[in-house]
């Protein structure tokens, strides 16, 4: 048997990361890597990172600090940081914890070869390779899925918006579309490789192709993905409300793969606060968003992101919040306590709000949030929906499936025969705020 070194890979933030973790391992396994969980058994450490908010980045600190120790009783192991922080940092991560081996991009995953030979065999050690590239293709980089049912798909990469408080326009770079025909060259290859959903991902797919030179709008690329056979479902994320058309909503409409979910972060429910987050939509402009998609779209989920404690953040602003959240009934919302980025313009900005007030407010939307999932997943039960079976039970549970809804809800049922993959009829009998349990039809 050959020995194959090993690989330990640990991917912290989106599902961006998660899927430029999947290209990583592929590409490693190409080069005789195999992977493993237990990192004191590894050859090769990558953390992949994010930076998005400072809590995220400390913890990667201190795991980076931890593994310090594995290095000093094993000087021959690497640890390599690629992503988001990898970007932003770059040698200041050598400068607080010189037992880094190299630093690279998304964009260099296609020469890891070249990089871990920098610094194996020519001795380069504190190897920076991030380089941007003038065009976003993944082609012929190899990738390893963690799923056989969903994959995502990358369409676009970096972003132009520059929200006040975000880092990602400069960790990720300008906005760059892959091209339609690689897109849908890929969406193919699942089809055929028995994949049921696909995931489209860029941090603004409204965007999508505004960089490029030929004419394929994110609408239409998604109606020349609901033409391949095969593929079942397509979701995407994120939306940008600025720039979510009504040629966009009718195409969801029309087109029967297209999930009926869609993710449009709010932010605040505060023009005022919108206008200093650099949004460009006012909350009239987002609330009219909603109308048109529901008055156009039947029985669509719709959730967001939402940030509290923003800088000059109001108990008049906060409440504010709390009333759209209300009026507008999300069906979900990821909740987020505002984190100073200090490359973000809104780090300079005065009036920062205390980490408790901060916390306060937080718990409030959560408690809030909460009520209005459980309130909107109690009209479902008795209705039957069709579900993506994508989990075995995680606790372990003897034949206890779990899968998702149109609308992106997790449904937990039993089933004896193994359905892993399959579209199923269930009906809710029973729900929570955050999951559906039902009855398999048929
Ligand atoms: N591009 C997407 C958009 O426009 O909404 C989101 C990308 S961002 C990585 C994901 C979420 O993180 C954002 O929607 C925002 O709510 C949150 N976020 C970004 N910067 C943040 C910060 N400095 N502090 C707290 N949350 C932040
Ligand atoms: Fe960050 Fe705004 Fe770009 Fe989203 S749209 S990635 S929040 S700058």
């Amino acid at each position: 048997m050959t020995y194959k070194p090993k690989l330990y890979i640990k991917t912290f933030g989106c599902q961006m990361n998660v899927n430029d973790s999947e290209y990583i391992v592929g590409q490693l396994v190409k080069l005789g890597y195999s992977t493993t969980e237990d990192i004191s058994k590894s050859k090769l450490i990558l953390l992949n990172t994010c930076c998005v908010r400072a809590k995220v980045e400390q913890k990667i600190f201190s795991l980076i600090g931890k593994i310090k120790k594995i290095k000093e009783n094993n000087p021959d192991v690497l640890l390599g940081i690629c992503g988001c922080m990898a970007q932003k940092e770059k040698e200041n991560i050598f400068e607080r914890a010189p037992h880094v081996d190299f630093i690279f991009n998304p964009s260099q995953i296609n020469n890891l070869e070249k990089i871990i030979n920098n610094v194996v065999k020519y001795g380069n050690k504190k190897y920076i390779s991030c380089e941007n590239t003038p065009e976003f293709s993944l082609n012929h980089i190899p990738v390893k899925r963690g799923s056989k049912i969903s994959a995502w798909i990358q369409i676009m990469r970096g972003c132009n918006n520059y929200c006040s408080y975000c880092v990602v326009p400069y960790t990720r770079g300008p906005e760059q579309s892959r091209g339609a025909s690689e897109i849908l060259s890929e969406a193919s290859n699942l089809a055929q490789n028995k994949y049921k959903e696909i995931f489209l991902l860029g941090q603004n797919v409204n965007s999508y192709g505004n960089d490029l030179s030929h004419s394929v709008t994110f609408s239409k690329l998604l109606e020349l993905l609901n033409n391949i056979n095969g593929i079942e479902r397509i979701r995407f994320t994120t939306s940008h409300p600025k720039d979510f058309s009504f040629d966009l909503i009718k195409t969801i409409k029309n087109c029967h793969k297209i999930c009926n979910h869609i993710h449009l972060p709010i932010q605040s429910g505060s023009s005022r606060i919108l206008k200093m987050m650099n949004r460009k939509y006012d909350i009239d402009y987002y609330s009219s968003i909603i109308k048109e998609i529901r008055n156009n779209i039947d029985d669509i989920a719709i959730t967001t992101d939402v940030m509290v404690g923003f800088p000059g953040e109001t108990e008049e602003d906060f409440t504010e919040t709390l009333n759209i959240f209300k009026e507008i009934e999300f069906d979900e919302a990821y909740t987020f306590i505002y984190s100073n980025r200090e490359n973000a313009v809104a780090s300079l900005l005065p009036d920062q709000v205390s980490l408790q007030l901060k916390k306060e407010r937080l718990w409030k939307l959560i408690d809030l949030q909460k009520e209005m999932s459980a309130k909107i997943n109690k009209r479902l039960e008795g209705k039957i929906f069709e579900v993506l079976v994508d989990k075995k039970s995680k606790k372990h549970i003897e034949n206890q499936f779990s899968g998702r809804t149109e609308t992106n809800k997790t449904v937990v049922f039993t089933s004896k025969q193994d359905l892993l993959g399959e579209l199923v009829m269930v009906k809710i009998v029973k729900s929570t705020a955050w999951t559906l349990y039902g009855e398999l039809i048929g």
